[in-house]
């Protein structure tokens, strides 16, 4: 919004703001916040930064947790969910040293050295990526707080009967389970916060795509936006769940994008679709090739599928997601690729037949993923998928256009499935990080780390008595 400080003071002036606020994002691709007088806001803030503890937002491997941030203006908004003016503005993370260097593990720090590395490979030099948000929409917090946790966990059809809500109750017009895509009014009562949400996007320069109710008869939703570059649409990506978030507040409703929050019910996936552009022409494009794909999507693709199982530490990095990764909710379980095909890890749409459209979507992926991270992975495994001629047809990733649950088992024995736990997707991304330090982009830092809390997390729900086992083992 902004390029240089003067812009920012006079605006300031104009709508009358009052507080400048930072967004820093952590490890887990979680926003933490500062804020400032406007009064406060000048060149020194911009040059000298602001410190902070960096070992509070999960960067544990650094020498001195003392770190600072320095705002960065071009991403200025007015936040919507403050009462006093509040201008708020992206950060990045810089190291304590002499001349004060990016940090380079600040996971936007990481976005922007895979774009460049892109360029650098001679490949492409754009990177345009759109993600899909799914997420449920619930009527009050005390549906997961007072409720028998029990129930939440197990008996979904009980919870959905408990929740409150008197839209839900006695009208007669309910959404059945696994049968909500698309369903229209009177049914669809979240209609209304949905358009909300998407005029509040609209207004802060994110374009909305379509919203629209999702399969999850309990209150799922999905919003689409515009595809962008890589490091914008990871800004966007949290601006979005910030705005779902705060609006949802602002409603008396609450929400969540954990990728299975309901047993029975459909998940909550954060699909990413890919493309490469060189020179404003589309690289992925090949009239005659697989589904109008050309050799070098294919190898990319490729690279994808090869990386698939430590990618998923990235993608899904939380214990709840691989609740989501399970034979018959239309989100993955096999490692392969396909047209049109929900259960593949990779689905070249079929209605997207131009050479601009052409595109594929990676379908594991949830938003309990920091999409800096997440989005910057996928780019170097398909990178590292081209550079080495990872053909997917030669490895058996497929193309399998039928519906894998339906091949005669010994045919499905020999695709290659998914990690099953967190834990399993840590063990992979142990195993195979090197394609993620190519041109300095991840760094060796900075996978330990995300291990590190990826396995406390894991260990967290495994030491804790499951409320299944009492049914199981009582
Ligand atoms: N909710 C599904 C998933 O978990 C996707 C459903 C869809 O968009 N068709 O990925
Ligand atoms: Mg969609
Ligand atoms: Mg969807
Ligand atoms: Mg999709």
């Amino acid at each position: 919004m902004f390029e240089d400080i003067s812009q920012v003071v006079n605006f300031c002036e104009k709508e009358g703001i009052k507080i400048i606020d930072f967004k820093v994002v952590d490890l887990a691709g979680r926003w933490h916040h500062l804020s400032i007088p406007v009064e406060r806001f000048n060149e020194k803030i911009l040059e000298d930064g602001i410190g902070f503890d960096g070992s509070s937002y999960g960067f544990l491997s650094v020498e001195k947790s003392d770190m600072i941030f320095k705002p960065d203006i071009r991403t200025g908004f007015i936040d919507p969910f403050c009462e006093v003016p509040t201008l708020s503005m992206i950060a990045d993370i810089y190291q304590i040293t002499d001349k004060n260097e990016r940090f380079q593990s600040d996971p936007r720090y990481i976005a922007e050295k895979a774009e460049r590395y892109l360029k650098k490979t001679g490949i492409a030099d754009e990177y345009i990526i759109g993600p899909e948000f799914e997420f449920y929409v619930f009527d009050h917090i005390s549906f997961i707080n007072k409720n028998n946790h029990q129930e939440v966990y197990i008996d979904t059809e009980q919870a959905y009967w408990n929740n409150g809500n008197k839209n839900y109750q006695n009208l007669g017009y309910k959404v059945e389970f696994q049968k909500g895509y698309h369903v229209d009014l009177p049914k669809d009562i979240t209609n209304d916060f949905r358009s909300k949400i998407t005029r509040q996007l609209e207004d802060l320069g994110i374009s909305v795509k379509y919203h629209h109710h999702e399969v999850g008869g309990s209150g799922q939703v999905e919003i689409e936006t515009q595809f962008g570059r890589l490091r914008e649409m990871a800004d966007k990506t949290l601006i979005l769940k910030y705005v779902v978030k705060n609006l949802a507040i602002q409603e008396g409703k609450t929400v969540t994008f954990m990728p299975k929050p309901l047993y029975g019910e459909a998940g909550s996936g954060m699909h990413v679709h890919m493309q490469l552009f060189k020179d404003g022409k589309p690289v992925f494009y090949d009239e005659k090739g697989y589904s109008g794909l050309s050799e070098t999507a294919l190898y990319y693709i490729g690279g994808i599928l090869k990386h698939a199982p430590a990618l998923l530490a990235f993608t899904n990095p939380s214990t709840n997601s691989y609740k989501r990764l399970v034979p018959g909710y239309e989100a993955p379980v096999s490692i392969c690729f396909a047209t049109a095909n929900r259960s593949s890890v990779i689905r070249i749409p079929g209605y997207a037949k131009k050479p601009e459209k052409k595109r594929f979507e990676f379908r594991p992926s949830d938003a309990t993923a920091n999409p800096y991270l997440a989005f910057s992975a996928l780019l170097l495994a398909g990178i590292d998928g081209i550079i080495n001629k990872i053909d997917p047809v030669k490895e058996g990733y497929g193309p399998y256009d039928v519906n894998i649950f339906d091949l005669p088992e010994e045919e499905r024995n020999k695709i290659k499935s998914l990690p099953k736990s967190l834990d399993e997707a840590a063990d992979a991304l142990e195993r195979d990080y090197e394609f993620l330090l190519a041109g300095g982009v991840f760094t060796k830092e900075l996978i330990t780390d995300h291990i590190r809390r990826i396995r406390e997390d894991a260990r967290k729900i495994n030491i804790i008595p499951h409320p299944m086992e009492y049914r199981l083992y009582y």
